[in-house]
């Protein structure tokens, strides 16, 4: 059977969704092809009896760019956290929150008891350069591993090992924090710029709304794509012609689709799912170890930020590991108990979901953090892959990919 169209996009997450949205707009006719039985890849949602399981502990910030273009966030009814940290150091239960963010943290926000007051301000001081200035500015600096960039800052080992390190192990799900610098940069510029929130309906909402303008006959599920080729693409039911093809699968899929790609490595995250009858903590903040033990990431009580995450008179839990060796359930469950401060012997263990290849590694050199996205011959690859390894990365690629393809169309 031979199909036509003028662009096919292979994938439908959130970069080929944002592909699909530009081409649209610009009234180009197009066709997207996703493997799996729902949009949305990497960011998705599981209603079990009454909970909300995302794909792995996500979450939106608010800042991402990007988003503006795609949706109106007020419509996923987002339930936030606080823009902060709490963190377990022996018996005392810390918390930093950002001044610009939450103004009634006042002195609270020093955090005394990790590392020196120097550190807070040397620490303030960085996050407000990366708030404030030009991305382009940030983009062309010189560019380090994120854990040299914090040693040049002048932040003490204490400051990284108790604080900087778990808290950025679970967002760059990198435990080296052998991740550019420059993702750094623009990982706190987001922090100290937006909220970060989860939809009411779980993440997978951000997905939907992204393909919510989209006609749902231009969309195939259950499609995978065996081959792509210049100006055709191969499936189970036969080939599509077309003008451009857009790639927007995940690394390891693209590899496979695209030899001439260079192999990206992938960061695992395992995330184990706890109800609890009481919440261990009443607010809506992050927890993270600042005892050097380094088995899980973050905990954070979901249900706080946002309450649809688990049924009535239920809390839902979210504790996160970085690495490919995931601990045992027990295991987590004693660090839970000594992280929070109290028994955690009344909590069920929902699931844990390991997804391990949650995120593409990003070492230097990323440059300005734009990578190709036009291969030449009608072929245009997109996926967080391309940008940052974040839900911001993974819609702009799409997103400048499509502008490539239009620009190719109309040149042609
Ligand atoms: C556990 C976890 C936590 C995260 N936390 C955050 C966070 O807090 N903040 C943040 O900004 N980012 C976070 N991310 C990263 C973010 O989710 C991803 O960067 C983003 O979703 C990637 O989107 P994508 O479209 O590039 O790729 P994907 O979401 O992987 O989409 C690719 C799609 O292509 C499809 N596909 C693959 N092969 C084929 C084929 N042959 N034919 C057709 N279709 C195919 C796949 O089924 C998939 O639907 C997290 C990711 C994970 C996994």
């Amino acid at each position: 059977m031979l199909a036509e169209t003028d662009v096919v996009i292979v994938g439908g997450g959130l970069a080929g969704l944002a592909a699909a949205r530009r081409l649209h707009r610009a009234g180009v006719p197009w066709r997207l092809l996703e493997a799996g039985s729902r949009l949305g890849g990497r960011v998705a949602t599981d209603a079990v009896d009454g909970y909300l399981i995302d794909r792995g502990f996500q979450v939106l910030n608010t800042a991402y760019p990007r988003l503006g273009t795609l949706l109106d966030t007020d419509r996923l009814d987002l339930g936030y956290f606080t823009s902060g940290v709490l963190v377990r150091k022996g018996d005392d239960l810390l918390r930093l929150v950002n001044p610009l963010r939450e103004p009634t943290g006042g002195p609270r926000t020093a955090l005394a008891g990790v590392g020196s007051l120097l550190d807070r301000l040397r620490f303030a001081a960085l996050a407000t350069g990366c708030a404030t200035l030009p991305a382009s500015r940030l983009l062309s600096a010189p560019e380090t591993s994120a854990e040299m960039a914090l040693g040049r800052a002048g932040l003490s080992d204490a400051f990284i090992e108790e604080l900087l390190r778990p808290f950025l192990s679970g967002v760059l799900i990198d435990r080296e924090l052998a991740t550019s610098s420059h993702v750094l940069a623009m990982v706190l510029r987001s922090f100290a710029r937006g909220r970060i929130g989860l939809p009411a309906e779980g993440m997978a909402a951000l997905p939907r709304a992204v393909a919510d303008p989209l006609p749902a006959d231009l969309i195939a599920l259950d499609a995978p794509v065996a081959e792509v080729a210049p100006c055709r693409v191969r499936t189970q039911a036969g080939d599509i012609r077309c003008r451009a093809v857009v790639v927007a699968v995940d690394p390891p899929a693209a590899a496979a689709l695209l030899p001439a790609l260079a192999t990206v490595r992938m960061h695992s995250y395992t995330t184990y799912y706890h109800s609890a009858p009481e919440p261990p903590l009443t607010e809506p903040i992050l927890l993270v170890d600042g005892d050097r033990r380094e088995t899980v990431a973050n905990t954070v009580v979901l249900s706080n930020a946002a309450p649809t995450y688990a049924p009535t008179g239920r809390h839902l839990v979210a504790t996160s590991v970085v690495g490919p060796t995931a601990p045992s359930e027990p295991a987590v469950r004693a660090e839970l108990t000594r992280l929070y401060g109290r028994s955690t012997a009344d909590w069920t263990h929902l699931t844990t979901v390991a997804v391990p290849d949650a995120l593409p590694a990003a070492p230097p050199p990323q440059g300005r953090l734009r990578k190709p996205v036009t291969l030449g011959e009608g072929l245009f690859v997109a996926g967080d892959h391309r940008d940052s390894p974040s839900i911001q990365g993974a819609l702009t690629s799409g997103w400048r990919a499509a502008g490539a393809v239009l620009a190719e169309l109309r040149a042609g």
